[in-house]
């Protein structure tokens, strides 16, 4: 080998870029390329740490969570036939008012699923936002909660009934993912978040 060759071999040896591959405390994949191009001695003179990166299949077994956001605006009122006027008065306060009043309302859609390998998506996000529309926001926009959505016929239409009623209008919609949390914020300050879950702490 002439001397070129030889010092072009040498340098060669000596570049060397590492690839990390990392699992944070979730669980999530980050390959983190160091791009740090180490002049360092010749290979044979240093130990070598192979770094084992994961395989698409075990990518594929991750759970990830995706959030969808749509806003709606819709008016209300609280009473409750059960109680004496008085009662609902003191309970709702001015939310007593039978003429209503209205709240631009954030839904925020989680759902979970693994990565199709096919598509590298959790969700087909058109579908979803389809369902959102569908489901929702097409029977909740613009309208009077206590008067024009079945559930709040009976139920009285707080953010927390809300949430539960959202949450039994999409769960059977969803297809490829499952549904994970639904959170209804009524205004900046406050949000209730529904996760399906029924409670079985007996009291
Ligand atoms: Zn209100």
């Amino acid at each position: 080998m002439n001397r070129r060759k030889h010092e072009k071999a040498d340098l060669k040896e000596r570049l060397r870029v590492t690839l990390e591959v990392r699992t944070d405390s979730h669980g999530m994949f980050s390959p983190r390329l160091l791009g740090k191009r180490l002049v360092t001695p010749p290979a044979n003179q240093l130990p070598i740490t192979m770094k084992r990166v994961p395989s698409g299949k075990e990518l594929k077994a991750r759970l990830l969570y995706l959030t969808r956001k749509a806003e709606f605006a819709a008016s209300h009122y609280y009473h409750n036939p059960d109680l004496s006027p008085e009662e609902n008065r003191r309970i709702f306060g001015k939310c007593n008012n039978p003429n209503g009043h209205g709240h631009n309302y954030v839904l925020e859609v989680t759902v979970k699923g693994e990565i199709d390998p096919r598509s590298g998506f959790v969700v087909d996000l058109k579908k979803l936002k389809e369902t959102m529309h569908r489901e929702v926001l097409d029977a909740m926009d613009h309208r009077f909660l206590n008067k024009e959505v079945p559930e709040f016929l009976s139920r009285i239409p707080t953010t927390e009934n809300l949430a539960v009623a959202i949450w039994q209008r999409l769960a059977p919609k969803m297809t490829n993912a499952r549904l994970h949390r639904v959170r209804v914020y009524e205004n900046h300050d406050l949000f209730v978040d529904f996760y399906g879950e029924e409670n079985d702490c007996v009291t």
